[in-house]
């Protein structure tokens, strides 16, 4: 199934490609979703975050589009490098294969060659076998030249492979003008006109709407793109991302796709866990506020995941979670008590570089000398370590490698083989570790067990050498790579709840799954 957009970009086809996963999923197929970004970036990895919001980091250590983690959150399946294709890598493996000489002296070019290339990417998952069903997501908007090659191969795989083996849901907007009181229809024709002119019809149209589509606006849509009057379906503003699945069960979304696809609709979704998770999310019995500490807070998708992690972990809490972005940069000694004071609970996010880094060890030092639940993530737990070795072991000016390099102490820093790397794509430690969490810490409590895994996407590490101090002076590290020694988890046991994570515990967070510090961080800010 190809999700096409058209009209204009953040229509959400993220959301919707994994909505229908997870109906389809829900009926008993075994489903996933790949996305194919069109930029020249080999991935997402050296992107700024202002540019597609956060990196989301696999199971197998690929840093993908933030559209990654919204298929891992609604089917709790993971995903992996082969999910998440760009241009870039696309171009990368067709000039390395005219480098080994594999066209035999052919002029190489889009087409075929980039179109092959696209083709045996969009088919590596499903030839595994272990899918009924791949949702391919073509990023960016029908029309714009850059997607062009994805349209072609999706193209000329759906008549390789037969209609009855492949369907177009086309994601488009219904824009509604004040002015005339009405929806327009016009956009969705012409971006449809746009797909038939590249040899595309689509099957399905979702249509974005502020307000509900009329009878006689559905049959306008479906008489006018040339699709079946069931197969227009309408995709209103909601209130939360988590209640897409359910509504586009009401709009049969999933019937009409199978049926296309002919195949049984016999088992009816079964979507009981989802519609508990929905009712404790909307129905919160208490409320918390929590200082989300960072420095791209213009773009609230810098920080989707422990956004959504804490939506997943309220309402396993039967709490609202009111988050409240505090610009890093913004924070001084003179007024860190102002902008802090009144949270329940303060976490310090990740990131890079040394902007906002003193707002960040002030959040840390404010967290832990008033005793209000803190949880520091990656950057954060760098942070935290800083301020504590400083603050408290006597550690004068301790630093990290990465902001002070000539610090006296630098009790964050690079490991010795990473020192001799210059390049910035794809060097960092990535993907998943083990780690063994120490009997009693408030890690080993919200696990409850003592061997975890978790995702990691850095470059810096806690300095061993640096240890003994820090536990002589009351900083505990309760969670080490058994392989490498390397220190994963801090805490302050005489602090009521206070973690600082090297890896990023959000990435694994999901409606069935919501993650265990999360959920411990919360129920302990809820008793603040
Ligand atoms: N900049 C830090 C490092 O590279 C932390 C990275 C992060 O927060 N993801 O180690």
């Amino acid at each position: 199934m190809f999700v096409t957009g058209g009209v204009t970009s953040s229509l959400g086809k993220g959301i919707i490609a994994a909505s229908l996963a997870k109906l389809l999923q829900s009926r008993g197929y075994s489903v996933t979703i790949q996305k194919f970004d069109p930029y020249i970036n080999v991935d997402p990895g050296t992107l700024n975050p202002y540019e597609h919001g956060e990196c989301y980091v696999t199971e197998d250590g690929a840093e993908t589009d933030l559209d990654l983690g919204h298929y891992e959150r609604f089917l709790n399946v993971p995903t992996s490098q082969a999910n998440n294709v760009t241009t870039g890598r696309v171009y990368q493996t067709v000039i390395e294969n005219e480098r080994r000489g594999e066209y035999l002296g052919k002029t190489v070019q889009v087409i075929p060659h980039i179109t092959d290339e696209i083709k045996r990417r969009m088919k590596i998952i499903g030839d595994t076998g272990e899918f009924d069903i791949v949702i391919t997501e073509i990023g960016g908007t029908v029309g714009d030249i850059e997607s062009l090659p994805y349209v072609e191969s999706m193209r000329q795989l759906i008549w390789e492979m037969g209609e009855d083996n492949a369907i177009v849901i086309h994601l488009t907007l219904v824009p509604y003008l004040k002015a005339a009181g009405e929806l327009k229809t016009k956009p969705t024709q012409h971006s449809v006109k746009n797909l038939l002119e590249l040899g595309v019809q689509p099957d399905v149209l979702v249509c974005r709407t502020e307000h509900h589509l009329s009878p006689e606006l559905r049959r306008k849509l479906a008489l006018f793109c040339n699709v079946t009057p069931n197969a227009v379906i309408e995709s209103i503003d909601l209130n939360t991302i988590y209640e897409v699945p359910m509504v586009m069960l009401k709009e049969k979304l999933d019937k009409v796709v199978l049926a296309k696809l002919k195949l049984s609709t016999k088992a009816e979704p079964d979507m009981a866990q989802w519609r508990d998770f929905l009712f404790k999310l909307e129905h919160p019995k208490s409320e918390v506020r929590i200082a989300l500490v960072g420095k791209y807070i213009e773009l609230p998708d810098a920080y989707k995941s422990i956004n959504e992690a804490f939506i997943h972990a309220g309402a396993s809490n039967e709490c609202k979670v009111k988050v409240t972005m505090v610009h890093s940069e913004l924070i001084t000694d003179d007024n860190v008590g102002s902008k802090l004071e009144g949270y329940d609970g303060i976490l310090v996010a990740p990131g890079f570089g040394s902007r906002g880094i003193d707002g960040k060890l002030l959040a840390v030092k404010y967290a832990r000398e008033h005793n209000i639940p803190f949880f520091g993530i990656c950057l954060g737990m760098q942070c935290c370590v800083i301020e504590f070795a400083r603050n408290v072991a006597g550690l004068k000016d301790a630093h990290s490698a990465e902001i002070n390099p000539d610090s006296p102490h630098l009790i964050i820093d690079l490991m010795e083989e990473q020192k001799k790397i210059s390049q910035k794509g794809g060097t960092m430690r990535l993907g998943s570790y083990a780690c063994t969490l120490e009997k009693g810490s408030h890690a080993a409590k919200a696990y409850g067990k003592t061997s975890i895994t978790e995702r990691h996407r850095h470059r810096y590490e806690l300095n061993n050498n640096y240890k003994a101090q820090l536990e002589a002076a009351g900083m505990k590290i309760t969670g080490t790579n058994p392989e490498t020694g390397l220190g994963e988890i801090v805490e302050i046991p005489s602090h009521k709840w206070f973690v600082g994570v090297q890896f990023h515990p959000e990435l694994k967070s999901t409606v069935a799954n919501p993650h265990p510090l999360f959920v411990k961080f919360i129920k302990a800010s809820m008793g603040n």
